[in-house]
C-alpha cells in the first residue's frame, strides 16, 4: 500500500489545490452518508456508547477539522517571500518558502475516539496535499471495519486506504518507511513507536496521554468548576485523553467540591445500570483496570466517595460504572502514578496554590491543563509556571474543540499537532528556495581569491555587535 501510495504521489507531481479539496470533500461525503452506520459501530464497540455523544465527538469533531482544513487551506498554499542575501539583493537575488507535501502519512489511531483520532489529523494531512494510510484501534474493529469499506466506498486506495489489526500489525506499521507518522495513543506505546520509526528517520507526530491536572484556586466559584468538572469527565466515562485526572482544590473547600461533583453527576445520571446517556467503559479489562486503581486506593486507606449510584450486579456486565473521587492518595498508589482513562477522578486539597503547582511540574508534563478561578493576576501565575499541550480556563476539555488552534502534548503527553495552519505546516516540508539575481559582483568587488586586502577589511568591518 506504501509503495503504492509513493509511486502514485511521485507521478502525481504538485497536488493541486483542486484535488485537496476534492479529497477532503470525499472524506466529509463519506462521513455524512455513513455516519449513522458509524455510529451504531461505535455503539457496539463499546457495548452501548450514546449515538449522539458518537455524532458529537467523532463525527461532528472530525466534520469540523475537515471543514475548517477545506475552507482554509487555500490562505495557507501561497509561497512566503523572505528577504534575500546581501549584497546580491542589490541585484535581484530573491527568496521565498514554499510548502510542500511530504508524501505519504500512516496515521495510527485509538479506541476511545476512533474516527476523530483518525479523521482530524487526516484534515491537515490532505490539506498539505499528502496521501495517507489509516490504522484504526483492534479496540473498536466494528468501528474499523465500517470506515475501511467507507474509505474504499470514496476513495482510490493509492489515495487513502485502512488496514486493520492488532497490535502485531500496528508495529509492522511503524516500521514502515512513511513520509511521516502520525500515533495517537499512550506514552509507553508512543516510546516503542518513535523507536520504529527513527530506524528509517521517519518524522513522527505523538499525540500520547497523561494525567491532567485541574488547578482550582481560591477565587473560583466552587459549585461552578464541580458543574464543569463534573460535565467534562462524564464525557466518553473520562476515556478521554484530555479528561481531568487530579483535581486541586484549597483544602477548606474539598469537601464543598466533593458535595459539587456528586450533585451535579447525580443530577446528569440519576442511575447507572441500563442508562442509555452513560458510555460503558469499553471492554472487561478496562474495566478491571480502573476497578484496580480506586480498590488499590481504598487499600492504603484513601477515602473513595462515589458520586453517582453503583451498577447492580447485572450491571457490572453491562460496565457502565458510576464516577468515584478519591481523596489525596498516596504518591505510589497505582491511581496517583497511572492516567485514570475512567470514571474516576483524584482530588487532593492543597495549602498554597505554588506548592500544587510544584507537585503538577513535579511529575510529566501533561496533554491538559486546568485553572479554575477569576483572579487575573494568579491566572497569568499558572499559565506562566506550567506547561502542557493545552489549556481550558473556567472549563474542562474545551480546547481541543479549536479547530485554528494546534492540538497536541508536550513531553511525555507527546509531540507535534494538528488542526489549523500549524497542522498544515506539521505535514508540508517547508523548502526554502534561493533564486540568483541579474549580476554576480563578486569578481568585480574582488571577493574571490586571490582575496585582497579591501575584501579583508570589508569581512572584518562587517563584524559587528
Ligand atoms: P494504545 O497505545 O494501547 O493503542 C493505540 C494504537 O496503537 C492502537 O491502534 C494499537 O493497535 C496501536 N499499537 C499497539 N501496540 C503497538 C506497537 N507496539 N506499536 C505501534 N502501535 C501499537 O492506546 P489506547 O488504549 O488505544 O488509547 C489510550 C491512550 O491514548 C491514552 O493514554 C490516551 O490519553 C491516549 N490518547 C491520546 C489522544 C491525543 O490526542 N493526545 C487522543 C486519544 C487517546
Amino acid at each position: 500500500m506504501l509503495d503504492a501510495q509513493q509511486a502514485a504521489f511521485r507521478a502525481e507531481g504538485p497536488v493541486s489545490a483542486e484535488t485537496r479539496r476534492d479529497r477532503l470533500q470525499r472524506v466529509i461525503d463519506l462521513l455524512v452518508k455513513h455516519n449513522d452506520a458509524l455510529c451504531e459501530a461505535m455503539g457496539a464497540d463499546f457495548g452501548g456508547r450514546p449515538a449522539l455523544f458518537s455524532m458529537m465527538n467523532d463525527v461532528l469533531g472530525s466534520l469540523g477539522s475537515l471543514k475548517h482544513a477545506r475552507d482554509k487551506f487555500a490562505e495557507w498554499l501561497p509561497d512566503q517571500p523572505r528577504p534575500s542575501v546581501a549584497p546580491f539583493d542589490n541585484f535581484g537575488a530573491t527568496a521565498w518558502v514554499r510548502y510542500q507535501p511530504k508524501g505519504v502519512v500512516g496515521i495510527i489511531g485509538t479506541w476511545n475516539a476512533p474516527l476523530f483520532t483518525l479523521l482530524s489529523p487526516l484534515a491537515s494531512v490532505f490539506a498539505a496535499g499528502n496521501r495517507a494510510v489509516l490504522k484504526p484501534s483492534e479496540v473498536a474493529p466494528r468501528t474499523a471495519d465500517v470506515l475501511a469499506r467507507a474509505v474504499a466506498e470514496f476513495f482510490a486506495p493509492e489515495e487513502l486506504t485502512v488496514v486493520t489489526g492488532g497490535p502485531e500489525v500496528a508495529a509492522e506499521f511503524t516500521r514502515q518507511p512513511w513520509n511521516h507518522l502520525v500515533f495517537t495513543g499512550s506514552t509507553a506505546v508512543g516510546r516503542q513507536v518513535m523507536q520504529a520509526a527513527a530506524a528509517n528517520l521517519v518524522p513522527v507526530t505523538l499525540e500520547l496521554g497523561g494525567k491532567s491536572p485541574v488547578l482550582i484556586g481560591e477565587s473560583a466559584d466552587i459549585a461552578n468548576a464541580a458543574e464543569r468538572i463534573a460535565v467534562g469527565k462524564a464525557l466518553n466515562s473520562g476515556q478521554l485523553c484530555v479528561a481531568p485526572d487530579t483535581v486541586w482544590v484549597p483544602a477548606a473547600k474539598l469537601e464543598a467540591l466533593v458535595q459539587g461533583l456528586q450533585a451535579s453527576y447525580a443530577r446528569q445520571y440519576p442511575q447507572i445500570a441500563g442508562n442509555a446517556d452513560l458510555t460503558p467503559v469499553v471492554n472487561e479489562r478496562h474495566f478491571a483496570r480502573v476497578e484496580s486503581y480506586v480498590a488499590d486506593a481504598g487499600a492504603r486507606g484513601s477515602r473513595v466517595v462515589m458520586a453517582g449510584d453503583w451498577p447492580s450486579a447485572d450491571g457490572a456486565s453491562e460496565r457502565r460504572m458510576p464516577l468515584r473521587l478519591v481523596i489525596d492518595p498516596p504518591a505510589d498508589a497505582e491511581i496517583a502514578v497511572h492516567e485514570i482513562f475512567g470514571p474516576a477522578l483524584v482530588l487532593r486539597g492543597y495549602a498554597s496554590l505554588a506548592d500544587a503547582v510544584a507537585q503538577v511540574n513535579a511529575g510529566e508534563r501533561p496533554l491538559a491543563l486546568y485553572y479554575f478561578g477569576e483572579d487575573a493576576e494568579e491566572q497569568r501565575w499558572v499559565l506562566d509556571h506550567t506547561l502542557s499541550g493545552g489549556v481550558s480556563i473556567n472549563d474542562v476539555t474545551m480546547h481541543p474543540a479549536l479547530h485554528d488552534a494546534p492540538f497536541g502534548g508536550v513531553g511525555a503527553s507527546g509531540m507535534g499537532h494538528y488542526h489549523g495552519h500549524e497542522g498544515f505546516l506539521e505535514f508540508s516540508h517547508a523548502r526554502s528556495v534561493y533564486r540568483h539575481g541579474s549580476h554576480d559582483p563578486r569578481l568585480e568587488w574582488g571577493m574571490l581569491p586571490p582575496y585582497g586586502e579591501h575584501f579583508v577589511q570589508m569581512i572584518r568591518g562587517a563584524v559587528t555587535p
